[in-house]
């Protein structure tokens, strides 16, 4: 396996020699909240799989919906003009699951990239139809994370997901992230923090003109960026900036949607409902590729008093509404829901945060600690004076320590990320810091 993994496996993330000579755990089971590797080694899985299984990997209501979907109906269509009852009854739910968000319609997509790449294009046709084609171009902060299609890569805020695929979207700007611990803005105080980001967004609509800009992106808590958590001021700031100029707020919510940080969506948490959200990952538990777009009563009133004034809606996917995504869908959310995972994520989301806290006050090596709910991160350092990042093999020291004591974590540059499966428990929270605990001594720190 190690040797064809190297030799036949395009790694997304790695090198293909970096896979020759750093050969990757492989795993080849699971069961509630662990994992189990070829050597048999099992391993709490603090990454939840991509923070996408967030009812763990034992949930056999959705296990059970995709094998009778398979028998029922494994495959149809609702690309041209035909669906599937199971699709409908998936839009209806997630129309209940969202109208606290105002959000009643649902596209559907195959997952993340998929999510954003929809949202970017309705937020365009939407200012067509409504009588404004020159708004086209889209806000986004930087170290925001909207996956790997040229729409999202041109909306994301890491140069590494941009570099080498420029020429990316023309009109995209990005405003600074709301990163407490590293800004331009010489200051550490969030709400500051994002009063200059607000700032910086009014100073770019009067220097770019409001009437060019079709929407602005965000993550309500940014992740792969780091888990950046913003002040509660921000997100609404955002909206309220939206709303003053035409601007449709888009939310990606691929992570954060179905109750990772504490609350049911991020947005609802920042008490905020923007015009369209992406939906992805924990939507089927991780366990089918599948996404939705959900779009606000306002957006959907466009379109549908269009009367069809701009063609087709000329975008969909062969799998949109997949039956077998949209059953596991269905039992994904009733879960969700009868095991209320968004109150077990803001407990142990808690206790894990104080754990991390606990962490930096003994190790050198923790710089900043931050989370919301059940999505928190170690930023390492080599020196907290300057902020210089860990060293890779120190980084790597931290995972390889952390996954011979039985966990494993997610390091992303000099962040540790900790995304696990929202149903985990208080002694899961325990495994995880003692893991880390060991991880960073070991590491030197
Ligand atoms: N948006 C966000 C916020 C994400 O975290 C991700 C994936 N990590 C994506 C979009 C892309 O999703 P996918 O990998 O399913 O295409």
């Amino acid at each position: 396996l190690i040797e064809n993994n190297a030799r036949h496996m395009w790694h997304p993330m790695a090198h293909p020699a970096e896979m020759q000579a750093n050969p990757p755990h492989i795993v080849q089971a699971a069961k509630g909240v662990e994992v189990t590797d070829v050597e048999g080694k099992t391993l709490l899985d603090a990454v939840g799989g991509l923070w996408n299984v967030n009812l763990g990997y034992s949930c056999e209501p959705v296990k059970q919906a995709i094998r009778d979907q398979l028998d029922a109906l494994p495959y149809y269509s609702t690309f041209r003009g035909t669906s599937t009852d199971t699709a409908i009854e998936l839009s209806y739910e997630l129309a209940e699951w969202f109208k606290t968000d105002g959000l009643t319609r649902a596209f559907f997509t195959s997952g993340g990239s998929d999510s954003v790449e929809t949202a970017l294009r309705l937020a365009r046709q939407y200012h067509k139809i409504n009588g404004q084609p020159e708004r086209t171009k889209f806000v986004a902060l930087k170290k925001g994370y909207h996956g790997t299609h040229f729409g999202g890569a041109s909306v994301n805020g890491n140069a590494n997901f941009r570099r080498n695929y420029e020429p990316l979207l023309p009109g995209v700007f990005h405003l600074a992230a709301p990163y407490s611990y590293r800004n331009p803005f010489n200051t550490t105080d969030p709400a500051e923090i994002a009063q200059a980001i607000a700032r910086q967004f009014e100073d770019e609509i009067a220097f770019q003109g409001a009437d060019t800009i079709a929407a602005m992106i965000m993550e309500p808590v940014l992740g792969s960026g780091g888990v950046i958590v913003p002040h509660e001021t921000f997100m609404p700031l955002m909206r309220a900036i939206c709303d003053r100029h035409g601007i449709l707020l888009i939310a990606d919510e691929v992570i954060t949607a179905f109750g990772r940080t504490g609350a049911w969506t991020g947005s609802r948490g920042w008490g905020v409902k923007p015009d369209l959200m992406c939906t992805a990952k924990a939507i089927t538990n991780g366990y089918f590729p599948f996404g939705a777009v959900m779009i606000a009563e306002k957006v959907a009133a466009v379109f549908e008093g269009s009367k069809g004034a701009v063609g087709s809606i000329g975008h969909g996917y062969t799998y949109s509404g997949h039956p077998v995504g949209a059953a596991a869908a269905l039992a994904t959310l009733k879960e969700t829901n009868r095991l209320n995972v968004a109150a077990n994520a803001a407990a142990r989301g808690a206790e894990l945060l104080a754990g991390l806290e606990d962490l930096k006050a003994k190790h050198e090596l923790v710089g900043d600690v931050r989370g919301r709910g059940l999505m928190c991160a170690l930023e390492l350092v080599s020196d907290r004076k300057t902020k210089a990042g860990a060293a890779k093999d120190t980084v790597q020291k931290v995972f390889d320590t952390a996954y011979a004591e039985g966990v494993m974590i997610r390091t992303s540059g000099y962040n540790v990320i900790i995304s696990p499966p929202l149903v985990i428990t208080a002694d899961d929270v325990s495994r995880i810091v003692s893991a880390l605990d060991a991880g960073l001594t070991a590491a030197g720190g």
